[in-house]
């Protein structure tokens, strides 16, 4: 039988899980404030939300799309007022870091010193190319596409074995502007992935901005959802949010998808450990 920590600030009235992926204005391609994003959350019944805004521009790193570093103290500060305000939602601190070549020694030096209850890993370069951004958009008709997702994936295990992350964040962006696999070669590719996560004890986002996209499907795809389960990854969802009203974007879609991949719980942050709570809606008993 499966013992769940309690959550203290889990409300038993929740239908949604926890969102775990929310940006802030400071990246400059997000709207609205933290505390539109909070009362969204309010509003939609969401337990607990963690900010997660994009890595701050160090060394002059892709200044455009995210804060600088003398915003950082400004982000921490305004996260801490929010987390004053009664919840639900109840609030953590978090970041989206970006993974590339060479950029751990900053990483290793920084991140543990932040406090922050959650890192997100993500790979949105490979090189000196932003994949995932549409103003890159055309680099993708002079690339063989199954060598752009290898090299996509030996990037992603690279950066799970740093050790240096907790969660996973959209495992399959390349699909995003409908550039797919074939199943078979998806299969392949992933499972060594998978299996890394696996032994570092990582968890999995479940993304659901695909689904507001062309692409209308979330990230990862369900049968890597079924593999993760498989091998007992943890799983956890995040929205993605650029604006207040996509906190908890088709999350009850995400509860489904969860299900069908045979989860029936999901993992809780604090201080970057995880521990796991059932599914809201679930039949699970609590200890
Ligand atoms: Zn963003
Ligand atoms: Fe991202
Ligand atoms: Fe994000
Ligand atoms: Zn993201």
């Amino acid at each position: 039988m499966t013992h769940y920590a309690r959550s203290g600030q889990a409300s038993p009235a929740s239908s949604l899980p926890a969102d775990y992926h929310l940006h802030t204005p400071l990246c400059q391609h997000a709207e609205g404030s933290p505390e539109e994003f909070f009362a969204s959350a309010a509003r939609k019944a969401i337990p607990e939300i963690c900010f997660t805004d994009h890595l701050p521009s160090h060394h002059g790193y892709d200044p455009d799309i995210r804060m600088t570093m003398a915003q950082f103290p400004s982000y921490r500060r305004m996260i801490r007022r929010l987390q004053k305000k009664p919840p639900p939602p109840n609030v953590i601190f978090g970041i989206e870091s970006d993974y590339y070549d060479r950029c751990e020694p900053f990483l290793q030096d920084w991140l543990p010193r932040q406090e922050f209850d959650l890192v997100i890993g993500s790979v949105h370069y490979l090189g000196t190319w932003a994949f995932d951004n549409p103003a890159y958009l055309d680099q993708w008709k002079t690339v063989d596409i199954a060598s752009v997702w290898q090299r996509y994936f030996d990037t992603l295990r690279r950066m799970v074995t740093t050790g240096l992350f907790d969660v996973v964040g959209h495992l399959d962006i390349p699909k995003k502007f409908g550039h797919r696999l074939k199943d078979r070669d998806l299969r392949r590719m992933v499972n060594p992935v998978l299996d890394s996560i696996a032994g570092q004890g990582m968890v999995l986002e479940l993304n659901t901005s695909g689904l507001r996209r062309a692409i209308a499907e979330q990230y990862p795809t369900l049968e890597v959802l079924q593999l993760a389960r498989q091998r007992a990854i943890p799983l956890c969802f995040g929205s993605d949010a650029h604006q207040p009203d996509h906190v908890g974007y088709a999350f009850d879609r995400a509860l489904d998808l969860a299900r069908q991949a045979g989860y029936s719980d999901y993992a809780r942050f604090k201080a970057r450990k995880h521990t796991l709570v059932p599914l809201p809606g679930s039949s699970c008993k609590q200890a």
